[in-house]
């Protein structure tokens, strides 16, 4: 087990992590190499970040370059690589403009105030209020954290942010409940990431997003873990024929440089003007650098669709296991943004994976997460399963 690093390195960080006892020093592609030298399969892609695998070559190029040139100038002078990546997002989807944040929490900040800033330019005063849903994740930051639909994320930090209303994820009363008169926007994940790995229902998400039309209530969608190829298409709203009006992006959007992002269409941005928003990194050269090298590289190589192809082989094989070990309860998610749920904490499948050289997340107590990088092949696959297998024979011997 690697743990190198020296008692005074430990405590000298603020202790708001669990953290694992590795220490990576090193990645390329789907691996990464601890301090150890032990190579390592990482299917959580840095928490579904580093979605073209760690260090990838078109990304690191135009970072070198940009690193010669410049790092940062304001956003109060024009900035032509940012430019390039909104035009590039905006390009490839139905929005029109974007706003570039550091985060996704940012990002999600940017959104509530966008939403609340159009109501009042709409002269509907009373609508205030943001509609999202138990078992959200939207962000650490005082308002996000409000907006997530989570106790266990509130707890202590009282008193929290008002102006959210947390509804029930897939469920038909929700719907009924989402106009009040006050409501200004609905905010939601496609895929809840944090929340479980839980996929929304097609029916569920059409008639809501019918509501929003009807009642003039922005749909918002954070697709900071959905977007950015992860479930088979760029953005996840693609495979759901619905319209959102705005959408938040961050983790896959510079492959591991911190960038977010908020899009919208025109008629909701026009309530952004000068002096309303601002951030000083948001989109600086390097973070615009980094996204739009990874766009593109997406983009140029097909990745999402690559994702669709590898992301039905592995559902195929995950089900297989799921008949073998009654361990394995259900098999979900969408592309490369998969949850197992299990029998026993998800913790203990995670360390006995990391024992065998592959890394996996989870997303609440017995979810068993997994995201590997969009780039991941068939092999790679394989040498999951195999571990995986192992893992789960252990796990019912041992029962
Ligand atoms: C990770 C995540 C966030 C928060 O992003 P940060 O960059 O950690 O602030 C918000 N929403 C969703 C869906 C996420 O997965």
């Amino acid at each position: 087990m690697s743990n190198t690093l020296s008692k005074a390195t430990k405590f000298a960080v603020m202790n708001t992590y669990g953290r694992f006892p590795l220490t990576v020093v090193k990645g390329k592609g789907s691996y990464v190499w601890s301090d150890l030298g032990e190579k390592y399969l990482d299917y959580t892609s840095g928490i579904a970040t580093c979605n073209l695998g760690h260090v990838p070559d078109q990304v690191q190029a135009a970072l070198q370059e940009q690193l010669n040139t410049l790092w940062h100038v304001s956003n109060l002078y024009h900035i032509p690589i940012q430019e390039k990546l909104a035009t590039t997002l905006t390009e490839n989807s139905i929005f029109d403009v974007a706003f570039f944040s550091n985060s996704g929490a940012e990002a999600n900040e940017a959104a509530i105030k966008l939403a609340k800033k159009y109501a009042k330019d709409q002269g509907k005063e009373e609508r205030t209020e943001i509609v999202t849903f138990k078992q959200s994740f939207h962000g650490r930051t005082g308002t996000t954290l409000a907006a997530t639909g989570q106790d266990k994320i509130h707890e202590g930090f009282t008193p929290i942010a008002p102006g959210f209303r947390y509804l029930t994820y897939n469920d038909a009363e929700a719907l009924e409940k989402i106009d009040n008169g006050r409501t200004t926007a609905v905010l939601l994940e496609l895929v809840q990431g944090e929340g479980g790995v839980n996929p929304v229902d097609q029916t569920w998400v059409s008639e809501l997003a019918q509501i929003c039309k009807e009642n003039g209530i922005l749909l918002m969608l954070d697709e900071i873990q959905t977007g950015m190829g992860r479930t088979g298409t760029l953005f996840a709203y693609e495979q759901f024929g619905i319209e959102p009006d705005v959408m938040t992006l961050a983790k896959g959007l510079g492959s591991g440089f911190p960038i977010g992002a908020v899009l919208a269409k025109d008629k909701v941005a026009a309530s952004f003007t000068p002096g309303t928003h601002g951030s000083t990194f948001g989109g600086n050269p390097l973070a615009a650098t980094a996204g739009y090298a990874t766009v593109k590289t997406m983009l140029a190589e097909n990745i999402p669709e690559h994702v669709q192809e590898v992301s039905a082989y592995f559902f195929s094989k995950l089900n297989e296991l799921k008949e073998i070990y009654p361990e394995i309860k259900v098999v979900k998610g969408k592309g490369l943004l998969i949850g197992l749920e299990m029998e026993k904490a998800a913790g203990t499948y995670i360390n006995a994976l990391r024992e065998k050289n592959v890394l996996a997340l989870s997303a609440g107590e017995y979810v068993l997460r997994i995201l590997p990088p969009l780039t991941t092949t068939t092999e790679e696959i394989d040498e999951f399963l195999k571990q995986f297998a192992e893992v789960m024979m252990e796990s019912e011997h041992s029962n």
